[in-house]
């Protein structure tokens, strides 16, 4: 089990971002099952993994552009956080 702590993806079919994890969102873990609360799509490892890294990839909610690019700037690999 692991200690990941993943913001919720948006859903491939509906773009909703409401992800019920059954306590299996690690996509690299020996179980994975994360599905869509709205919809109830069932993302794949591979789904999930591309959008996770968009995601990571966009400045949290309520953070300025500039704050977020300056941590960025402090951290080369932020997919490895
Ligand atoms: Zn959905």
């Amino acid at each position: 089990m692991s200690s990941l702590n993943l913001p919720p993806v948006p859903c491939p079919k509906c773009g909703e971002r409401q992800n019920v994890s059954n306590g299996a969102s690690d996509p690299d873990g020996a179980t994975f099952d994360v599905s869509c609360m709205v919809c109830g799509h069932a993302f794949t490892r591979v789904e999930f993994k591309m959008e996770i890294a968009v995601v990571l990839q966009e400045p949290p909610k309520g953070m300025a552009k500039d704050a977020a690019a300056r941590l960025r700037a402090g951290n080369k690999n932020p997919r490895d956080v």
